[in-house]
């Protein structure tokens, strides 16, 4: 699994940061996590081809946050995009993305299904699921929530050992079934072991509020919106806005493991003050640039 940072900054884009973007990549699926302007041309430069993204979840209709929609659903028809699109977003997102391309007059020729999501499980397949919860920044917002499934693995070591042969017996042990083999009962788990699925959170523009908590319980990474330092809490209070350090809070009473920062305000030239911030709170940090990659095992 792949994630793939390509946008960290905030409502203005700078040389350094673009607006908001991030693509999860994981096997045949590349899940994009908002689209701000200009989204398409980061992932060309990131070396990935527009026409792999498989979902777009957005967060909410700011326009750092939606401004690359028509662009990158333009040049996915003019690619002869092969998959059906799968885009989600709050209330009123199918809408605002019906109303958007009728204004600019653009017919989308893609296959693609819009929805706005209505319940905590917006999608879910053998290997992962998506999560979403309400968040509060003045208007419909999202956090998501990645979450690859458990997988059993069998020891081959030990099938080996006991003499079992490739075949359906291997296959009900790698669903969880017990076998008879030689005479004896053996259970799933004396020759397999459960690999736990990773979390990955995406907290995008909000306030702190209980679902932020909520949302990123044991998450593996938490992405977090992280505007302002607490010099500028006001400012975060007015625009409802996380700061580094409230980012940090959620992580520590989320029990996160590691906590990437990202969407800063074009007034930070660099992250120093951003990550002091947040290292007030909690110590696995780490702020985000373009193009930044996270590789996770
Ligand atoms: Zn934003
Ligand atoms: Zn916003």
């Amino acid at each position: 699994m792949i994630i793939t940072f390509l946008g960290t900054g905030c409502m203005v884009p700078t040389k350094e940061r673009n607006t908001a973007g991030v693509l999860i990549t994981y096997k045949n699926e590349n899940i994009l996590l908002d689209c701000g302007e200009g989204t398409q041309r980061q992932l060309i430069i990131a070396g990935i081809k527009p026409t792999k993204i498989t979902k777009i979840l957005i967060s909410h209709w700011h326009g750092d946050h939606v401004f690359g929609l028509p662009g990158l659903i333009q040049t996915l028809g003019a690619s002869e995009y092969s998959g059906k699109l799968k885009i989600f977003g709050p209330k009123g997102t199918e809408k605002k993305f019906r109303n958007l391309f009728e204004n600019l007059d653009i017919e989308i020729t893609i296959d693609y299904d819009i929805k706005d999501i209505s319940k905590e499980i917006f999608f879910e397949n053998k290997e992962f699921r998506l999560e979403a919860l309400n968040l509060n920044h003045g208007l419909p917002c999202l956090g998501f929530n990645f979450v690859q499934k458990d997988v059993r693995k069998i020891i081959m070591s030990k099938i080996k050992k006991l003499g079992i042969k490739q075949g359906p017996k291997i296959g009900k042990l790698q669903r969880g079934d017990s076998i008879k083999h030689k005479g004896k009962i053996i259970k799933s788990n004396q020759v397999s072991r459960i690999i736990q699925g990773k979390k990955i959170t995406y907290i995008a523009d909000t306030e702190l509020c209980d679902n932020c908590i909520k949302l990123a319980e044991n998450a593996d990474i938490l992405i977090s919106e992280s505007v302002y330092d607490s010099t500028h809490k006001d400012k975060a209070r007015e625009y409802k806005h996380l700061t580094s350090r409230q980012a940090g809070l959620i992580a520590n009473q989320a029990g996160v493991k590691k906590l990437v920062l990202t969407h800063f305000s074009q007034r930070y030239k660099n992250t120093q003050s951003i990550e002091e911030d947040a290292r007030t709170v909690f110590d696995n940090i780490i702020c985000a640039k373009d193009f930044m990659k996270i590789n996770i095992t």
